[in-house]
């Protein structure tokens, strides 16, 4: 049986994955099941933050490696707060970062701003393969929403009136950047078999 490793701890994250994957014939672990030690995400982009996950993981682990890395980037903000996303505000809770991002945003016109996933899959034979989604849309005026998490319930995707905070998990699931790059990841694994 092939072996997944998703190089993550994140318990959502993980389900999200397992999903997903879950018609092929492979075996899915993560972080849970091998230690990698705190990795520093030094990397100046989505992708090479992934890449610096992916290959810690390849160090200790055998099968094919999965890490991803996303962030939201406003246009008025220079692509802010982008890779950053977690830690934006002091704080770095998503009542803070929202809360900076409103203000922020206070006074500028242009509330255009994107989601963005990467993903790094380190295949059996090491070929490192690249994978991106976004979604676009626009920084709302307030918060709104219980759904979701992090800047979800300041983002209006592009054809809606809601935010992502207001969608339910099945709707977001459909549009979202993390999606649309997974269902790539997918299309590529179903490939080679
Ligand atoms: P991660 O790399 O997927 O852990 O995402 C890093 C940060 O980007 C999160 O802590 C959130 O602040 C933000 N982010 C990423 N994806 C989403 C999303 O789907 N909705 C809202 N915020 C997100």
């Amino acid at each position: 049986m092939k072996q997944i490793i998703i190089a993550t701890a994140n318990a959502n994250k993980l389900l999200e994955y397992q999903s997903l994957l879950e018609h092929l014939k492979v075996d899915i672990y993560s972080l849970r099941d091998f230690d990698v030690g705190y990795i520093e995400e030094t990397g100046e982009t989505f992708f090479e933050n992934a890449k610096i996950k992916a290959l810690a993981v390849q160090k200790v682990a055998k099968g094919i490696i999965i890490a991803d890395d996303s962030g939201l980037e406003v246009a008025a903000l220079d692509g802010k707060p982008g890779i950053h996303s977690r830690r934006f505000s002091e704080a770095g809770t998503d009542l803070s970062n929202n809360k900076k991002l409103l203000e922020v945003m206070e006074n500028q016109a242009d509330r255009s701003a994107r989601f963005v996933t990467a993903v790094c899959l380190i295949d059996e034979a090491g070929n490192i393969n690249r994978f991106e989604g976004e979604l676009h849309g626009y920084i709302h005026t307030a918060c709104e929403g219980e759904h979701g998490f992090g800047y979800d319930p300041l983002f209006i995707p592009v054809g809606y009136t809601k935010t992502l905070g207001e969608l339910d998990s099945a709707e977001k699931n459909k549009i979202s950047h993390r999606a649309r790059c997974l269902r790539k990841v997918l299309t590529y694994l179903e490939s080679r078999d």
